[in-house]
């Protein structure tokens, strides 16, 4: 069955679940690499976000060069399609998504030494998946009402931060995390005296990366409103983690 029958056949089968798998240039080799985006929830779901978070990785793809592949179910997280991905995107994720199976093809494909991003409910998700823990860098805990806070740059080097000014203000849902691992490298630290119902303290990562076990692994916890999807700094930011995370 040559592919394009076997994802046609696929997409009529699960379209009846509404399951959806878009796939625009997923194919295409004129770009420099590809994404895959997943946004399937088992709990909260972030409708606006996750659309205007879909429109805006589109649109980064289409402005630099990157192919983007969309679905909703990780029952698409095929050996095949994994293998033409070089960064899978958990964008606002929630809770158990994954069975063992695809558990297992995602260890394998950060092991070949691609990359992740995760997307403000991405801590929210495979609370009972250690490996994930490790990879996404924490968990969520809880979160305030939505209010505006400032955030530190703790680290301008970076290709996801150098165009943010050193203190800066936005409105977001601003999560508590608990069980931040030691070896995560913080870019942005939340600044707890600037809102109401902080629980990190000082330390408060709110964005950060790291190395794992040979991948990448980027992730921020901005990204409830569907407002911040269309914030410069914000934009800058997820097109820097995409692409530290894709090794180019
Ligand atoms: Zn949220």
């Amino acid at each position: 069955m040559s592919i394009k029958i076997f994802l046609t056949s696929l997409l009529l089968s699960l379209s009846f679940y509404q399951k959806n798998f878009i796939n625009e240039e997923f194919f295409s080799e004129k770009n420099n690499f590809s994404v895959l985006v997943l946004t399937e929830t088992q709990g909260f779901v972030h409708h606006e976000a996750i659309e205007e978070g879909v429109k805006l990785i589109t649109r980064l793809g289409k402005e630099n060069s990157f192919n983007v592949t969309h679905t909703n179910s990780s029952e698409f997280l095929s050996d095949e399609i994994l293998k033409k991905s070089d960064v899978l995107i958990f964008l606002c994720t929630t809770l158990d998504i994954l069975n063992q199976y695809e558990e297992e093809k995602m260890k394998k494909f950060i092991r070949s030494g691609k990359g992740f991003v995760g997307i403000h409910s991405a801590t929210d998700t495979e609370y009972d998946w250690e490996w994930y823990g490790k990879l996404v860098g924490a968990y969520f805990l809880d979160h305030p009402k939505i209010q505006k806070a400032t955030i530190t740059t703790i680290d301008k080097e970076h290709v996801s931060t150098k165009h943010l000014d050193d203190i800066w203000e936005i409105e977001d849902e601003w999560y508590n995390f608990k069980d931040f691992k030691p070896y995560i490298k913080e870019l942005l630290n939340l600044e707890e005296d600037s809102y109401k119902g902080g629980k990190n303290g000082k330390y408060h990562p709110i964005t950060w990366y790291h190395e794992y076990e040979g991948g990448r692994s980027f992730y921020t916890g901005l990204g409830h409103r569907p407002e911040v999807y269309h914030d410069e700094r914000f934009m800058k930011l997820i097109l820097g983690g995409i692409m530290y995370a894709s090794g180019n």
